[in-house]
């Protein structure tokens, strides 16, 4: 990156748009509207726009309000993207992580700059922040109001925006990938005002009943445990979802469960959607999901965290996990 050429754009930019990945998270939504803060403070006109829908718990967050769905929205999307001349692409490393949304930023003549902790960007962008060691694009988005020489000009709403982000990407401060900056930037956060024990009770003290209930069925009904490969998975069909009234976000963080159980260092949800089947993987002890997902399931992400999908039928796509169990079975344990 080349910090003189961006500030230069930035000062120059007339409009600017944030953009972020499908099926938008914590760090999604943390990073995008910390920079929306920013920019915005700086005098500058700006918007976010999102592929699709976000949970709930994330509303809370300021100004989530002015977020545009270009699901939804398709044509003022495209209007506010016509007339932007730099565009943020956050928290996503491809423009097929964008889904539709993905072929009007390659054909703008904006300027471009990719802010992400993902591995192996694509090339569509003039400018790259990117440390795949970097636990969430939240905290990227620090370093970076950091090296334009701003660091003075956060404020409460901008720390909790990315106070949000680190924390759902480094699950509640524990993951590896959580250093002693993380936590210096965190405290500042805490310093500006942010209040975590707030923001962790917006996040996940806010389940419906359903949303409860699912995770107790998934757990009893639903997880099979394969001692003999160190992996576990639940699965999810349509029905059993609507069955459990199911909202966007219902299943974040499920496929965490079966990680917990001691000694299994693979596991993974598999959700039957209404086009295709995602799925949801979490792994630790140097078994990388990012490749498994590359190679099996169309897709990728970080070495312990990744997702992708399959075309096959809910119970095809078991059928084909289960075999890749064996398969991998010398490297699980
Ligand atoms: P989650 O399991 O929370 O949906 O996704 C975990 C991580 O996997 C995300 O942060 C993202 O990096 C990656 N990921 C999820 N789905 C896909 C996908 O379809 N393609 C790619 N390339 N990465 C994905
Ligand atoms: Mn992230």
């Amino acid at each position: 990156m080349n910090i003189e050429e961006i500030k230069k754009e930035i000062n120059q930019a007339n409009y600017i748009v944030i953009t972020t990945h499908k099926s938008p998270d914590g760090d999604a939504i943390g990073s995008s509207l910390g920079l929306y803060h920013y920019l915005k403070n700086r005098g500058k006109r700006a918007i976010v726009i999102v592929p699709d829908a976000f949970p709930d718990f994330l509303k809370w967050m300021s100004l989530s309000d002015d977020i545009v769905y270009f699901d939804k929205d398709q044509e003022i999307a495209e209007n506010h993207v016509n007339q932007s001349d730099l565009i943020f692409s956050l928290d996503y490393n491809a423009l097929s992580r964008i889904g539709e949304l993905g072929k009007v930023i390659e054909e703008s003549k904006a300027n471009k700059m990719v802010i992400d902790h993902h591995q192996n960007p694509q090339e569509f962008a003039n400018h790259y922040y990117v440390d795949t060691d970097c636990c969430s694009t939240a905290q990227l988005i620090y370093e970076f109001i950091n090296e334009l020489g701003d660091i003075n000009s956060l404020t409460k709403d901008i720390a909790e925006c990315l106070y949000c982000g680190i924390m759902t990407d480094t699950g509640s401060f524990r993951y590896p990938s959580t250093t002693a900056k993380t936590h210096q930037i965190i405290a500042h956060f805490l310093e500006l005002g942010a209040n975590g024990a707030k923001i962790h009770e917006h996040v996940y003290d806010t389940y419906s009943e359903h949303r409860l209930r699912l995770i107790g069925y998934a757990l009893t009904q639903k997880m099979k445990v394969f001692p003999e490969y160190n992996a576990a998975y639940i699965s999810l069909s349509q029905e059993e979802l609507k069955q459990f009234n199911f909202q966007k976000g219902d299943t974040e963080g499920l496929v965490n469960y079966p990680l917990s159980i001691n000694g299994i260092k693979f596991a993974a949800l598999i959700t039957e959607k209404e086009h295709d089947i995602s799925l949801s993987l979490r792994s630790k002890d140097n078994f990388y999901v990012n490749e498994f997902a590359n190679k099996h399931f169309q897709g990728g992400g970080h070495i312990y965290a990744s997702g992708g999908k399959s075309d096959l039928s809910l119970v095809d796509t078991i059928t084909k996990f289960e075999e890749l169990l064996k398969e991998y079975k010398s490297k699980l344990v």
